[in-house]
């Protein structure tokens, strides 16, 4: 960050229209810590509904002149953004494993991410065609009618923790692409990184104004999410805070993009190929220590496979290595902070006190003592009613349940209400395709990691949240359409 006091991160309570405002006093609720360490490395202060009011309004006094700028010249700054992200990389990477404590190789793809998807909404600004007005082919030979796609307006931008910068971009590019402004509110355990991020915004050219950013918890989230200014929220979160958010919108009739919890599945079918599928099992479960929406965390074995699968597992996460980002072969760090480790901890107690069975966890050095990790858990034949197997656990716990037939497979995946993503392993094609018909998730992935590119919409069914981003979705949730119908004659 550029601004620093004896090295301590020391970050505003609102970046408004350009201009820092409120300093951070050095009080404990303020402070920002190393995951890995649990030191504090700095300290940030929260904005006040005043600061919260002049942020809409400068998002609101910019939106004419940004709005009516053309495609291609908003395209230009997303791409500028894309270029200087490229360039501050090691930085950005440096940042997200201080303050997450993620793995090198973690981090370095998550500004991957960002980068890419500035790309890509720069790509579809520069082709123009998502934006033109176009003409509709109608019964009625006296008229002609047009359909138009315009900014919705102001937008309010509220990310979680687990994917800083990431999240982030796939609301502030599309939404920039589409013309609205935006007042984002990061997490307040991850702001270092998003401040960055506005920094580099404002290098690469976006006008004062267009993007504005308030620190804090809750308390600010819920007051940005009510002013009355706002057009649109887009949320990334909890699927409990999801339901106040859309509840508060109701109010104006805001429009709502919202990506919510998930409690997603991997199906190991009998024919598959079992190295691949542990690798995917981990890789699902245990990525960004399993803080993921995405995490693969009930996972579905056949009969068959199931004991040549389980002992593949165990090797595997016995030899994961723990550790801070700084550790040679690191494989996972820690969770964000101290309280959703006590929060995972609590959940994994509960479940084994209900009957859960722990079939094997990994291991954790003695350099971890200090900072907020928790070595990998694997529950194996949960009751289908304990709480790790129906509740989304936000750490390192997964679960195996054995199946005989697909139609168990897949009425087991489906017996939740979320309905985020799945991976299904296997070499029958058909199968597959039965498969990626009956689970009723957002994205299904065949036999690969969890593969995200900027063009692959991403969101949910159910409890999983509304809408979708990403893609031309993505961009389409920040447009409201419009019609004209004109008489020839
Ligand atoms: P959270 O819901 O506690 O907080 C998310 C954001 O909302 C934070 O910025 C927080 O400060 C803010 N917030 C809290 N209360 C608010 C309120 N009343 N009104 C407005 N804003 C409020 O979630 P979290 O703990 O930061 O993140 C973990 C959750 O996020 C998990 O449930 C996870 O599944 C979900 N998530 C979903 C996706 C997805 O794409 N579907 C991606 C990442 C995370």
């Amino acid at each position: 960050m550029n601004i620093r006091d004896n090295h301590s991160i020391l970050l505003p309570a609102a970046t408004i229209a350009g201009t820092r405002h409120g300093a951070p006093n050095r009080d404990a609720g303020n402070a920002i810590h190393n995951a890995s360490t649990g030191e504090v490395i700095g300290w940030q202060e929260h904005a006040d509904a005043g600061q919260v009011d002049a942020a809409v309004r400068a998002a609101r006094a910019a939106l004419d002149a940004w709005r009516n700028r053309t495609p291609a010249s908003r395209g230009a700054v997303l791409r500028k953004i894309a270029e200087l992200l490229a360039a501050d990389r090691a930085r950005l990477s440096a940042m997200q494993q201080q303050v997450s404590g993620k793995p090198p190789f973690e981090a370095d793809t998550d500004v991957s991410d960002a980068i890419a998807t500035f790309e890509y909404y720069a790509d579809l600004c520069a082709d123009g065609s998502l934006f033109a007005a176009d003409t509709l082919a109608l019964p009625d030979h006296t008229v002609t009618g047009e359909r138009h796609y315009e900014a919705v307006g102001v937008a309010a931008l509220i990310v979680p923790w687990n994917f800083p910068m990431v999240t982030t971009s796939w609301k502030i590019a599309p939404a920039l692409a589409a013309g609205c402004t935006v007042v984002l509110k990061p997490s307040e355990f991850t702001s270092p990184v998003e401040h960055r991020l506005a920094e580099i915004m404002a290098a690469a050219g976006v006008p004062d104004g267009v993007v504005n950013l308030v620190n804090g918890g809750g308390e600010v989230g819920a007051r940005l999410a009510a002013h009355p200014l706002i057009d649109k929220i887009s949320f990334t979160g909890s699927t409990a805070v999801g339901r106040m958010v859309m509840q508060t919108a109701a109010q104006d009739m805001k429009r709502v993009t919202l990506e919510l919890g998930g409690k997603s599945a991997l199906i190991v079918r009998a024919d598959a190929d079992i190295e691949h599928a542990v690798a995917l099992a981990v890789g699902g479960a245990f990525t960004n220590a399993g803080q993921m929406c995405s995490a693969t965390s009930r996972i579905i074995v056949h009969d068959d496979v199931y004991r040549k699968f389980m002992a593949a597992f165990e090797a595997a996460v016995r030899a994961l290595v723990v550790a801070s980002p700084q550790t040679e072969n690191v494989a996972m760090g820690p969770l964000v902070s101290r309280a959703q480790r006590t929060r995972v901890e609590a959940l994994l107690a509960q479940g084994v006190a209900d009957g859960a069975k722990i079939a094997f966890s990994g291991t954790l050095d003695s350099a971890c003592a200090e900072g907020f990790f928790m070595a990998p858990v694997v529950i194996a034949e949960p009751d289908t009613a304990n709480v790790v197997w129906t509740e989304e656990v936000f750490g390192p716990v997964a679960c195996v349940k054995s199946f005989r037939t697909d139609d168990e497979a897949i009425a087991l995946a489906n017996a939740t209400r979320y309905g985020l993503v799945a991976t299904v392993v296997t070499r029958d094609d058909e199968a597959a395709r039965r498969y990626r018909d009956a689970l009723r998730v957002g994205l299904v992935w065949i036999n690969t990691p969890q593969l995200i590119f900027p063009q692959v919409c991403w969101g949910g069914l159910g409890l999983s949240g509304v809408g979708r981003e990403l893609g031309v979705a993505g961009l389409r949730s920040y447009q409201e359409l419009r019609h004209t119908i004109v008489s020839r004659g």
